[in-house]
This record gives C-alpha cells, sequence and structure tokens, in this order.
C-alpha cells in the first residue's frame, strides 16, 4: 500500500486530482515530516500548468510546507520525534560547490534539486512537493521553527518569505531606503511586512485599488496605483528599490522608470512571458535590474528566526485539500488574501 497520499496534477489541462505514492525509505541524514500545512504558491500553478515548460507529471506541486517530525535517521542530529520542522523550494544540491560551500544552495553550480517537478539526484524519481501527509527530506533542507508562530501563516515564509527577504537584504535595504514592492499576492504582502520591519519608507504599486486599505493595515506608508499614469508620473525617478513580484506578462520599462539613480529593480515574479527591456530604460539615473531566486539553507533559517522575533506571518485563507483547484482558479483572478494555505487534516 502507498504510504502518502496527495493530490497531483496529471496534465497541464486537468484539474489536480487525489493520488497516492511511496515517498522513500528514512535513510541516515533523512527526516520524515507529518505535513501539516502547505501554502499555495502562484508557482504551483504555473509548473501545474506547464506555463514555464518542461513539466514532470504526474506532479504534487507545494513547496510551503510545516508539520511534525515522525521519524529521523541515525546520523540527524539538529532534529527529534515531535519537533516543527519546514521544508521550502528546495530538497538538494550537489553540496559540495562554491555556492553550496556557503549555504547559498539556491545557486548550486549543478542545479539545486526542487521540491517537486524535477527528478531527485539519482536521476529517476520525481520529487513530489507537499500538497501531501507527508515528506522525507535530508536535514541539510530541513528548517526549525519557533513554537510562538501560528503554524498556517508560517507555512508561506518558506517560499513567499524568503523569496522576498533575500532580495530586500541583499540590497541593503533600512531606515530611510525608499522601496517599492510592485503587486500585492503572496509575495508582495510579505515583501511590504520585511521592507517595513527593516524601517524603508515602503509604497505598494499595485493594479487594484481595492488593496490600498490593505497596503495601509499591512504597514506600507504609500499606494501608488500603476494604471494611473498621472500618480505613476509623480514618482518618476523616486525610488532606491522595487521588488517586482507580478505573476503576469507586463510592461518592466513602465516600472523602471520609477527608479532614482543607481536604483534597482530586483526581479523575483516569474511571468511566463519574457519581458522587452530597451538600453534607454536603464542608462538613465544608471538603473539596474537585479534577479533573485528563494535563499539558501542559512539565510531561509535567519529569516525564520527573525520572522519568530518579530511576529511575522502570512495572512492567510486556509482551506482543504479538495478545494485546491477552486483556490488556483481564484488566484488567477486575483481574488486571494494573500495566500492560501492547504490544513492537511481538513475535510
Ligand atoms: P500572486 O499571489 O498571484 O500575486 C501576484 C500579484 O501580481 C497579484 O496579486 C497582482 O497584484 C499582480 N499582478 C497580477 N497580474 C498583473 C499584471 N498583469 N500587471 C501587474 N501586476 C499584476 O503570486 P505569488 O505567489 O506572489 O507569486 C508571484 C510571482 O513570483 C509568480 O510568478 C511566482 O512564480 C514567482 N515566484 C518566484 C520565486 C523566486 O524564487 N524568484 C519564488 C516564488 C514565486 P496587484 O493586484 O497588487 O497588482
Ligand atoms: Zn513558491
Ligand atoms: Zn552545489
Amino acid at each position: 500500500m502507498s504510504n502518502t497520499f496527495a493530490y497531483a496534477a496529471m496534465s497541464p489541462t486537468t484539474p489536480l486530482v487525489p493520488y497516492q505514492f511511496d515517498r522513500r525509505e528514512v535513510r541516515p541524514s533523512d527526516v520524515q515530516i507529518e505535513i501539516l500545512y502547505c501554502g499555495v504558491c502562484h508557482s504551483d500553478i504555473h509548473q501545474a500548468r506547464d506555463e514555464w515548460g518542461g513539466s514532470i507529471y504526474p506532479m504534487v506541486p507545494g513547496h510551503e510546507i510545516v508539520g511534525k517530525v515522525t521519524a529521523v535517521g541515525s546520523a540527524v542530529k539538529g532534529f527529534k520525534v515531535g519537533d516543527l520542522a519546514a521544508v521550502g523550494v528546495m530538497v538538494d544540491s550537489c553540496r559540495t560547490c562554491k555556492n553550496c560551500q556557503k549555504e547559498m544552495e539556491q545557486y548550486c553550480v549543478e542545479g539545486m534539486t526542487g521540491t517537486y517537478n524535477t527528478y531527485e539526484r539519482d536521476g529517476k524519481t520525481i520529487a513530489q512537493g507537499g500538497y501531501a501527509s507527508q515528506i522525507v527530506t535530508d536535514e541539510r533542507y530541513v528548517f526549525h521553527l519557533s513554537e510562538k508562530l501560528d503554524l498556517a501563516g508560517a507555512a508561506p515564509l518558506l517560499c513567499a518569505g524568503i523569496t522576498t527577504y533575500s532580495p530586500l537584504r541583499f540590497a541593503g535595504v533600512k531606515k530611510g531606503t525608499k522601496v517599492g514592492v510592485i503587486g500585492l499576492g503572496g509575495l508582495g504582502h510579505m515583501g511590504v511586512k520585511f521592507a517595513v520591519s527593516f524601517g524603508a519608507e515602503v509604497t505598494l504599486i499595485s493594479t487594484s485599488p481595492s488593496k490600498a486599505k490593505d497596503a495601509d493595515r499591512l504597514g506600507a506608508h504609500k499606494f501608488l496605483l500603476s494604471t494611473d499614469p498621472e500618480q505613476m508620473k509623480a514618482h518618476d525617478s523616486y525610488f532606491d528599490v522595487l521588488l517586482n513580484t507580478v505573476s503576469a506578462p507586463h510592461n518592466y520599462e513602465k516600472y523602471l522608470s520609477l527608479l532614482d539613480m543607481e536604483g534597482r529593480m530586483m526581479i523575483v515574479g516569474l511571468p511566463a512571458e519574457d519581458p522587452k527591456v530597451s538600453p534607454f530604460a536603464l542608462l538613465k539615473n544608471r538603473r539596474s535590474i537585479t534577479g533573485s531566486m528563494i535563499g539558501g539553507t542559512k539565510e531561509t533559517q535567519e529569516m525564520l528566526d527573525y520572522c519568530a522575533e518579530h511576529n511575522i506571518v502570512a495572512d492567510v485563507e486556509v482551506i482543504a485539500m479538495k478545494d485546491i483547484n477552486e483556490a488556483y482558479e481564484r488566484m488567477i483572478k486575483n481574488d486571494v488574501r494573500y495566500r492560501f494555505v492547504i490544513d492537511l487534516k481538513k475535510n
């Protein structure tokens, strides 16, 4: 009998369906986790629907995983049965290259192993994600979670949290930095919370006038409606840092014009279509565009500890696993405030 109950995409065009499979036996350095909550990231939709190409089926999405340790391998040092534990977007890497040695395994020279939609390092086992009753992961890629945090709200920290924390830290965001967060979704709302807590002057740049109130509640100091040319013009050459979390194809140049001298737009959103960027938009003010992918193991644990200290979690709507297809449709319609989280125990 299969040991794991999950929901899987079987093709790009069909809804997710119940699916059973076997997780591997616990190896010496593995931690087995009973999954309690798993966040729903827009990357899950992009991949389940093969919007980036190369998707592997059956696919169990989900990379915002929190739960309780149910077994540990003989060589595991950092976890014991009953501990809270979390797994994010990455479950393995080569462990020896220069970036792995710096614990920035997301930039592993050989390529990191994602939590799902890829093959494990044996080249044949399909890695399966967190819309599932349990997961078995090497200890190096498992994180400690404080008992202080709301567990459902903490799940999205594992992707939306670290993906916004890491670039804001890299950009040196601090008191007085003028930060614009583009898009108020799962990533965007975490970006606002972190930038505010780092002391920045934070503006939410959104296509949705109805989100102005929430931006204020989340701590943003200003709201900029990106569909209003007057408001955009008034912020020409204004920002030091833009955090672009947009999931759909859009015009980069429109946002680049908002950057001040040496300002940079940090790209974390991954639309299915590549944008066009004129060099002229970059020459002015010596602007730059920087990409950023999740965060490494060291920074992810640092971020989780920071959240425990500052009581930062995501704003979530908890759903049952059977509601996942409806949740996807609502996310595409921009109807989520601001992250769906699956409660694996809810019927
Ligand atoms: P989400 O919750 O669906 O939020 C996306 C937001 O983008 C929306 O709330 C909306 O905000 C804005 N938006 C949507 N269509 C737009 C358009 N046509 N023009 C301008 N803005 C638009 O998605 P998410 O889970 O936060 O993920 C965001 C993106 O980040 C996805 O592409 C995902 O794959 C990617 N991602 C990247 C990484 C990484 O490591 N770099 C990690 C995780 C996710 P407003 O209503 O405020 O305009
Ligand atoms: Zn994600
Ligand atoms: Zn490596």
